[in-house]
């Protein structure tokens, strides 16, 4: 999901995906009750859920593919434009700003203008019932919240269960703990072509 951040058709896709899986993970646990000795831990933990509203919106957000109205109310793409010659005091530090639809994938916004100088695109994708939360926050909390309920279901069962978190770490997945660099991309213009710098691999839906 986080790989298709810039590319809306994929992402949406992705999405769903992620909101499908993540709810499959309490609809599991809830089939292998018989499982366990005792449930209470389980139910704690869902009333502890009803509380949270990452865990909510994931609850009431729909099943299936994410439409774009659901994001259009809270999503943006911002484009700065920074060290334009042709933009007189428009300098590093009070950089030229304009909003776009995130709609469109990144790669549609380059090749623009011939002067040498560089973009920057800030993504802000965001849903119904999040408050203007940005939904990769959301999904890494959402993330983290239920691989805590998988390990004390895996405790209460007696077994054992690697951790990927990093000592100091937020974050149960290291790639998870610094969501800015999926977020905004970074171009370069020179000499009439402009580069995409880091763009990930695939990183484009045809
Ligand atoms: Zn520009
Ligand atoms: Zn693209």
């Amino acid at each position: 999901m986080a790989h298709w951040y810039h590319e809306p058709e994929p992402f949406r896709y992705s999405l769903g995906a992620f909101i499908q899986a993540a709810r499959s993970v309490t609809f599991m646990l809830q089939t292998e009750k018989a499982a366990f000795a005792e449930f209470n831990w389980y139910d704690e933990w869902v009333s502890r859920a009803k509380g949270d509203p990452a865990l909510q919106w994931l609850n009431s957000a729909r099943r299936d593919f994410v439409h774009r109205q659901a994001l259009e109310p809270n999503s943006w793409l911002r484009m700065r434009c920074i060290g334009n010659p042709n933009l007189p005091g428009r300098r590093d530090k009070h950089p030229f700003e304009m909003m776009a639809s995130p709609f469109q994938c990144t790669h549609y916004y380059m090749y623009g203008p011939s002067t040498d100088h560089r973009h920057e695109f800030t993504r802000h994708w965001s849903m119904e019932d999040l408050n203007g939360r940005e939904l990769l926050e959301v999904c890494a909390d959402i993330y983290d919240q239920l691989d805590d309920v998988v390990r004390e279901a895996h405790d209460h069962l007696g077994a054992h269960m690697v951790s990927h978190a990093q000592a100091g770490s937020i974050r149960r997945l290291p790639c998870m703990e610094d969501l800015k660099r999926y977020r905004v991309v970074r171009t370069s213009i020179r000499r009439g072509k402009e580069v995409w710098l880091n763009e990930p691999k695939k990183s484009h839906h045809d």
